[in-house]
């Protein structure tokens, strides 16, 4: 069946969490979507739901590997995003933002293509400038533990732009900053998926250091608006471009904030803080407003709300913990630096 309304659309990445999101999005405009994912972190649960639409259609493939598919249009969205798994697997992660950016890059040009790459913040390293504007070129460690994830988008950013330059390719890059909503991985380890999960099971939130670090958190919905508007922006625009919401908060007002929207009997705890953690982190996002007409809507208190309920579906009301599915307890996952602790320990070998 041809589908003669939509343009065929490659999602990389796109079982994982924003991606999920994007090819139900791009489905409700009419699209032919084609989700290309080794499933490393994203789910078949995450879109289960959109198998039965005509036209919608999965490969498992690992982007590190060149794909052949005739496409119109690609988002390029395969990497493990938090912290906890990328940092599993160190050495997969850069060659998964390395050389899935070139195989991507490589798909984009055969075929005369629009592609798009999801960056990140990350880009900016522990910022010395702040709020981050796109113009401000980072403070990154590149040998140490988030440097695998860092430098890994740093180096894709840079390629993106030599095939532009180099080859005139139609390139866009959105450097995303903290995401969250519906079908985060509660084993992600990512600061609300465990404030979430550990508030909903009374257990110790687990803020890490003293919680005077910031970050700005932007509602799923938003952030999959602002990735499409991008994409469908004039040719001249390029990027790189922030998405994100520029409220900030600290650790101990975001683990304050979702213990009283949970109504939760959490006890705040303080563990060792990983290192090379950001210390503040806010996006400038100017360009997205003036370039894209777009900004965020939701407040972080509807956002977390949201969240919340799509966390409680998964918790046995009278036990402590229920399954996800049968590999995944919901379990919140922590830091490498607390590698010790339990729960590192099933998520270890379910990533692998
Ligand atoms: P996620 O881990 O939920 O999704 C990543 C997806 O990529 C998963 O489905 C995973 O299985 C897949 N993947 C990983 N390695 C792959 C490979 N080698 N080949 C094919 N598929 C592979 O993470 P997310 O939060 O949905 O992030 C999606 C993208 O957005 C990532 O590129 C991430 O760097 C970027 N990003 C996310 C955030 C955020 O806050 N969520 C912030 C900045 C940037
Ligand atoms: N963090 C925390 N407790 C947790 C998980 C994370 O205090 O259980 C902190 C972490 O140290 C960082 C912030 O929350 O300062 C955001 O962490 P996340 O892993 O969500 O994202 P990133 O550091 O990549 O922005």
């Amino acid at each position: 069946m041809k589908n003669l309304k939509g343009k065929r659309i490659l999602i990389t990445g796109g079982a994982g969490f924003l991606g999920s999101h994007l090819c139900e999005k791009l489905l409700s405009h009419g699209h032919d979507v084609l989700c290309a994912d080794n499933f490393f972190t994203g789910r078949k649960s995450n879109i289960a739901h959109l198998m039965d639409a005509p036209f919608f259609e999965v490969i498992r493939h690992d982007v590190c590997f060149p794909l052949y598919v005739e496409v119109d249009e690609i988002y390029n969205l395969a990497c493990p995003a938090s912290p906890v798994h990328y940092q599993t697997d160190p050495v997969q992660t850069v060659k998964t933002a390395v050389l899935g950016a070139i195989n991507m890059l490589g798909l984009a040009k055969r075929l005369k293509i629009r592609i798009l790459q999801a960056s990140t913040s990350e880009v900016y390293g522990c910022p010395e400038t702040h709020p981050q504007p796109e113009a401000y070129w980072g403070h990154v460690n590149p040998i140490g533990i988030r440097s695998c994830y860092d430098e890994g988008k740093r180096c894709a950013e840079t390629l993106f732009f030599d095939y532009h330059r180099q080859h005139g390719l139609g390139i866009k890059v959105a450097r995303i900053f903290n995401t969250y909503g519906p079908r985060m991985h509660p084993n992600d380890g990512r600061v609300i998926s465990n404030f979430i999960t550990q508030a909903l099971l009374n257990m110790d939130m687990t803020i890490y250091g003293d919680g005077m670090q910031t970050r700005s958190f932007c509602y799923v919905d938003d952030l999959i608006n602002g990735i499409v508007a991008l994409m469908d922006s004039q040719d001249d625009i390029t990027g790189p471009v922030n998405l994100g919401n520029p409220r900030e908060v600290t650790m101990l007002t975001l683990a304050q904030t979702i213990k009283d929207l949970a109504g939760s009997k959490s006890r705040i705890v303080f563990k060792k803080r990983p290192a090379d953690d950001p210390m503040r982190r806010r996006p400038d996002i100017t360009m997205a407003r003036e370039k894209l007409g777009w900004a965020p809507t939701a407040t972080l208190e509807q956002g977390l709300k949201f969240t919340i309920l799509y966390f409680e579906q998964f918790i046995n009301k009278n036990g402590k913990h229920a399954a996800l599915d049968e590999k995944d307890g919901i379990k919140p996952a922590v830091s490498s630096v607390h590698a010790g602790d339990e729960y590192m320990r099933p998520l270890a070998s379910r990533l692998r």
